[in-house]
């Protein structure tokens, strides 16, 4: 990037999920790999790359903790709020983006996917730069059927167009802040007409229209969902030599 113009950018790091398919005591973002908690990774990842600010997200109760044995801890200077979460991911995300006012550009990531790397955060940033909005996924391998209520097959889509979606998310700053406040001043209505809210650019793409870039991420930029997932993302990140 040198030679261009440095645009600001942030970022707003969702950890406020209870994580209950982990089966633990223990919240899925605090569990440890190599004796550091799961949130310690993208946080690291965000703080030594070209991003200027950090909103982390976190569950009520959990501010003081964060900031002592996290934040604080690791010497996370970028992070400049620590705020309580809602009820779903979508709210967590309103709350976050209502603490980002003087950016270009907003990158949305899962606390919960530790293995976020240098190169997906500059793929995405030369993205968005060009397309406003995009979303960090990758082809399936694998075939994929859409089954009908009964169980069974009823269609096929082509392989070749079909992603599985990651995060980060990545926005302009008044795009995003627009499809979140006409989301929730539609909250009502839209949950009635049964739309269930699982990632931003859904919030993006029916709240505003405009379209939203796929960019590759990588297949080992995965969310820790249940306990198998943490031997998984571990061999990533300490890959055995
Ligand atoms: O539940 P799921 O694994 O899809 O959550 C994805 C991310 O969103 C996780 O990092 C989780 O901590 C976060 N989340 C949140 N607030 C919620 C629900 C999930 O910040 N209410």
């Amino acid at each position: 990037m040198s030679g261009e113009k440095k645009l600001r950018t942030a970022a707003v790091i969702l950890a406020a999920g209870s994580g209950k398919r982990m089966g633990s005591n223990t919240k899925k973002q605090y569990m440890l790999i190599a004796g550091k908690p799961i949130i310690y990774y993208p946080l690291k990842t965000f703080q030594e790359s070209f991003v200027d600010e950090i909103v982390l997200v976190v569950s009520p109760g959990d501010i003081a903790y964060c900031k002592k044995e996290i934040v604080e801890r690791y010497g996370f200077s970028k992070v400049r709020h620590i705020v309580e979460g809602g009820k779903e991911r979508y709210h967590s995300v309103a709350i976050g983006l209502d603490h980002i006012n003087s950016c270009e550009f907003v990158f949305i990531h899962d606390g919960a996917r530790p293995v976020v790397t240098k190169d997906i955060l500059e793929r995405a940033l030369c993205c968005v730069r060009e397309f406003k909005a995009c979303v960090v996924g990758m082809p399936v391998k694998d075939t994929i059927k859409i089954a009908d209520k009964e169980g069974f097959i009823a269609s096929t889509p082509d392989r070749k167009l079909v992603w599985t979606i990651q995060t980060p998310q990545v926005f302009s700053l008044p795009l995003i802040k627009e499809a979140y406040h006409s989301l929730m001043q539609k909250e009502k209505a839209l949950l009635k007409e049964g739309l269930s809210v699982t990632d931003d650019a859904m919030v993006v793409e029916t709240l505003t229209g405009h379209p939203v870039r796929l960019v590759y991420g990588s297949y080992e930029n995965i969310k820790i969902t249940t306990p198998e997932d943490i031997q998984i993302a571990e061999n990533f990140l300490f890959p055995a030599k």
